[in-house]
């Protein structure tokens, strides 16, 4: 600041340090340790309704590093729900401007945004650098994806739904806890099978289904997620947590009300990664090389099962054809899913194991649609063992990196 400007000379410049310390009244609070909010690294998987007003409190609690993941552009009707984004934003992307935004609110603030689609092109190897997760999108198949990266790297995530003036937020911790597949129906599993087995078609309904939202409700539930993560951030201070319970609100009545969801010992989503073990391979690595490094590790009867499925062709059932596409799932356009012959949305064909036989192992793993700093695992019989792409890390996590 230069003190010779006009109109400066007004401001007491002399200011007690503590009056000048941007979390002073957060210190009164006598478990506070703002330097464990500072040190947190935390994903927010979503920058719509709920993602916005969660950056927003993030920022304002100063907690220090955030990866904000949305594949989604800025529109006008986003604005009316959205304390981050401007006119001016109109077309960009929406991690991109929130991350900006989070970082001009508090510069103490480190945020990176990644573009994409997270079920399919978000890297598990984030996830291993994460303290906890955010959920502020609305579909199920998002929250199996970010339940399953949690769990398989042990750390807690915090979920939040809305609809019109009815709000759900709840924590999933593992590794005792019931974990979000646990709390799902047959129905809800049945859904789930149904959009995998057409994935591409079912993919283009749901990003034409809009829920209702309004951001009061928005601001209620992200404050609640927000608020839990505080505490579990000071979890040894022994506050309560709302792990393995939801809070359901509804914002017409003011009811609310805990739900507690009960551990299913059959559920399958329950492993956690005993190790993950550094690599330099990366997305530019052929898959051929990444078997032999598995196979010298394990023995020569190991394979090597990638972390998701990839999409290797594309087939018609009615013309009967069948087109290479190597290409994740994210990737794969609505355009590109639908038969040049008849027109008819075709269903991709998906592989996530490597055996050796494969015609493709010349292919990077890149190229075989596995997004960078992914995990991929060695495996012979019941022995497991993990492996991050540590090649792409500076890549994914840019300035967190
Ligand atoms: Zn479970
Ligand atoms: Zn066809």
């Amino acid at each position: 600041m230069d003190a010779d400007e006009p109109g400066l000379d007004i401001l007491d410049l002399t200011v007690e340090p503590e009056d000048d310390d941007r979390y002073a009244r957060f210190r009164l609070i006598h478990w506070w340790d703002q330097q464990r909010l500072h040190e947190a690294r935390v994903l927010v998987v979503g920058a719509g309704a709920l993602g916005n007003e969660i950056v927003k409190q993030l920022g304002l609690l100063g907690v220090g590093h955030v990866l904000v993941a949305d594949m989604d552009i800025i529109e006008r009707s986003n604005l009316t729900r959205s304390v981050l984004f401007r006119e001016k934003d109109l077309g960009r992307r929406k991690a991109e401007v929130a991350c900006r935004a989070l970082e001009d609110l508090n510069p103490e603030v480190t945020a990176q945004p990644f573009v994409g689609n997270t079920v399919y092109d978000l890297g598990a190897g984030v996830y291993s650098e994460m303290d906890l997760v955010f959920g502020a999108l609305d579909n199920r198949e998002a929250r199996v994806s970010i339940n399953q990266h949690c769990w398989n790297h042990n750390i807690p995530w915090v979920d939040g739904a809305i609809e019109v003036m009815q709000g759900v937020a709840r924590m999933f911790l593992p590794p005792d806890g019931p974990c979000y597949e646990c709390t799902m129906s047959e129905l809800d599993y049945k859904l789930l099978n149904m959009r995998r087995s057409c994935a591409l078609l079912t993919r283009a309904e749901m990003l034409a289904g809009k829920v209702p939202t309004t951001p009061t409700t928005a601001s209620v539930i992200a404050g609640i997620q927000v608020q839990e993560a505080v505490k579990y951030l000071h979890r040894d201070r022994g506050l309560p947590l709302l792990d393995g319970k939801a809070f359901v609100f509804n914002g017409l009545s003011n009811d609310s009300y805990i739900v507690e969801y009960q551990r299913r010992e059959d559920c399958l989503a329950h492993y956690t990664y005993p190790e993950v073990c550094p690599t330099n391979f990366g997305s530019e690595t052929p898959v051929g090389e990444a078997l032999e490094f598995v196979r010298r590790e394990m023995g020569p009867e190991a394979v090597l099962d990638l972390s998701r499925e990839v999409c290797v062709a594309l087939r018609c059932k009615h013309c009967d054809e069948v087109q290479p596409l190597f290409r994740s799932l994210g990737q794969v356009t609505e355009a590109e899913g639908r038969c040049p012959t008849c027109e008819e949305m075709r269903e991709p064909e998906l592989m996530h194991t490597i055996e050796g036989d494969e015609p493709y192992l010349d292919k990077t793993l890149g190229q075989l649609g596995i997004p960078p700093y992914d995990i991929f695992t060695g495996r012979v019989g019941l022995e497991m063992k993990h492996y991050v792409m540590g090649a792409d890390r500076a890549e994914v996590m840019g300035k967190l990196a």
